[in-house]
């Protein structure tokens, strides 16, 4: 049973002091009965939800799931009857009133286990308004012994009366201290991990992601399109090298890099950008263009991966084209 005690879900290490507050709370019996756990992409929410998942479903307890428990080799297995796990089906974005019956099932009946019901909802502000309309009764009249975990990227899109009915728990951007070991042990490198985790603006699980060798080469593609661009070259024929599939990632390093740009050219000084590689581009950038500029291309990027997000949108390939048109005309001279 040892090796599998060894994969019992636990937080990251730089969650454990929230994780500890979570226990206090199950201890004393006060886990309020709809949590919402919400932050950026990459700062490991999943982690948190997982591991409250599996202490609350076990028999035995302690700090984390015991691991040994019938329910604990259950969930281990993959299967647990009283966890129901809600996401956007493949290929789609939204999360829809027919899976949110699904919730209206599992909290009629009993808990096949005899002990918590646990309904994961993420992220939670791809419902729609349909469905969250029908969760909302039961996140208000949920009965005993019922658990919903809501995670959520960006708890500002999910509707006023869902999160009023959730006990609210924003993660925040952990300090380098508390999360650079672990990064550097996963990517056996503590200079490449406090370069990924700058670029990824401080989320370590993003910094993993970007460090993956299909992103890397994403990234120096941009960097050579950004390159072009403040050389001269036409947006149109740049656009034609990108994928077009990768629009949102795409997006993601261009909103980036403008932050990057704007702290830059608001201090004028270099410590605050977060990808030093890309400094001597950032300097020519500054001499040809206004802050003022930036922050309405930053608005346009925003919302167009919004609107990506939402499914509510548009051609990618129109997409990217907008997007470097812009790009030149503010960074040509
Ligand atoms: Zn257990």
């Amino acid at each position: 049973m040892s090796e599998l005690s060894a994969v019992v879900p636990r937080p990251l290490p730089w969650l454990i002091p929230r994780w500890q507050e979570l226990c206090r709370l199950a201890n004393a019996d006060r886990l309020p009965h709809a949590l919402l756990f919400s932050g950026a992409h990459g700062i490991g929410k999943q982690s948190l939800a997982d591991a409250l998942i599996a202490r609350t479903l076990c028999v035995d307890p302690g700090e984390y799931a015991c691991g040994q428990c019938h329910a604990c080799q259950m969930l281990l297995s993959g299967y647990h009857p009283d966890l129901l796990r809600i996401s956007p089906e493949d290929g789609k974005r939204q999360i829809r009133i027919d899976a949110i019956r699904q919730v209206n099932d599992v909290v009629s009946q009993t808990a096949q286990q005899g002990g918590y019901r646990v309904i994961v909802l993420s992220p939670a502000e791809a419902m729609n308004v349909a469905a969250s309309n029908a969760l909302l009764k039961n996140l208000e009249e949920p009965g005993g012994n019922i658990l919903f975990i809501l995670l959520s990227d960006v708890p500002s899109r999910l509707l006023p009366t869902i999160l009023s009915r959730c006990q609210h728990w924003p993660l925040a951007l952990p300090s380098q201290a508390d999360c650079l070991p672990w990064l550097s042990s996963q990517l056996d490198n503590e200079e490449h991990a406090s370069f990924w985790l700058q670029a990824a603006g401080g989320l370590p699980l993003r910094a993993l992601e970007l460090a993956e060798p299909d992103a890397r080469a994403l990234r120096q593609q941009l960097h050579d399109t950004f390159d072009a661009l403040v050389r001269g070259a036409e947006p149109l024929d740049t656009a034609a090298r990108l994928d077009r599939q990768s629009i949102d990632a795409i997006l993601w390093y261009g909103i980036a890099w403008l932050e990057d740009l704007i702290r830059f050219g608001l201090s004028g000084n270099e410590q605050h950008v977060y990808n030093a590689d890309l400094l001597p581009l950032y300097r020519q950038a500054v001499k040809n263009g206004r802050v003022r500029d930036w922050f309405r291309l930053l608005d346009y990027a925003r919302e167009q991966r919004r609107l990506l997000a939402s499914g509510g949108n548009p051609n990618p390939q129109l997409v990217l084209e907008a997007w470097l048109i812009r790009w030149s005309t503010l960074l040509r001279s």
